[in-house]
């Protein structure tokens, strides 16, 4: 156990993914009881279903978070079952279409933004106020390398993530004086169902061409490989501790170099 969660109150939005499930059960590892939250019910229930093997607690709420209500569903319910809520990764994400600019479908691009730029916002307006409410509280917001840099081909995630970078400021300011802490992550390339998702994207549903494009993004980092979840997570847990007290409003960068 590398850090001391114990006592403490957890929700994770994209909790049935790649990284919101590794950080899930690591947050459990280390004390903490984690509200999983997901639009996929199966995927949600399994990382639960995974922490309680483990001898964990844990809750799964499904949510759409372009819906308000879901996340004021998600929020109210943490609070009925735990009473607080002290760490929260906003971290459920979806990466859109695989084309250029001027051929982007324009209802993809506002339902991209929807999850991506919405979701986070609604969940730091509902989840926030009961952090300072309590004079404490830890966020992370899954940003990306996309929301630092050029996106060929993927224009709405990456105006998604660089308007999670804002946000993240803002509200790592906003918040500041009341002893609560938000902080975003820009992982680089990884290994999770997203990235098999934009492997096929690039390959245009071809397997070989999906291949080729794994190899290329791989090839991207200087280490030469996808991070594994895990590694996104360690950082989260990192950003979510006391370890990290007089850090907030940044985005730190995790990609291999
Ligand atoms: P993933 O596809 O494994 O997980 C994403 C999860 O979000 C899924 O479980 C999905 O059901 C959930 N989700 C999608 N839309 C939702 C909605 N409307 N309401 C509630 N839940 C919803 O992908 P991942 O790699 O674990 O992604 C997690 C986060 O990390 C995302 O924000 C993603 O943009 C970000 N990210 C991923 C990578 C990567 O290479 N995989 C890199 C940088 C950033």
């Amino acid at each position: 156990q590398a850090f001391d969660f114990t006592e403490k109150v957890a929700i994770v939005t994209g909790g049935g993914g790649g990284i919101g499930r590794a950080a899930s059960i690591t947050l459990s590892e280390n004390g903490a009881k984690v509200v999983v939250v997901d639009l996929s019910e199966e995927a949600g229930l399994l990382t639960v279903n995974k922490i309680k093997e483990n001898g964990g607690e844990a809750k799964f709420v499904k949510a759409d978070v372009t819906k308000e209500d879901d996340i004021k569903n998600y929020v109210q319910k943490t609070i009925d079952s735990y009473g607080k809520i002290d760490i929260f990764l906003n971290n459920a994400g979806w990466e859109g279409k695989i084309m250029p600019l001027i051929d982007y479908p324009t209802e993809v691009f506002d339902q991209l933004m929807s999850i991506n730029v919405r979701g986070v916002f609604l969940g730091l307006k509902h989840v926030l106020p009961h952090m300072i409410e309590q004079k404490s509280g830890a966020v992370v917001n899954t940003a990306s390398g996309a929301g630092l840099l050029a996106t060929p081909n993927m224009v709405a995630y990456g105006a998604s993530k660089h308007a999670v970078l804002g946000m993240t400021k803002t509200a790592g300011v906003e918040v500041a004086p009341h002893g609560v802490r938000v902080n975003a992550v820009c992982p680089g390339v990884v290994n999770t169902a997203m990235m098999r998702s934009i492997e096929s994207g690039f390959g245009q549903g071809d397997s070989a061409a999906a291949e080729t494009a794994r190899k290329q993004l791989e090839a991207t980092t200087p280490d030469g490989r996808y991070a594994e979840p895990q590694e996104i997570a360690n950082l989260m847990m990192y950003l979510v501790s006391d370890l990290s007290s007089h850090i907030t409003g940044q985005e730190l960068v995790i990609d291999g170099g």
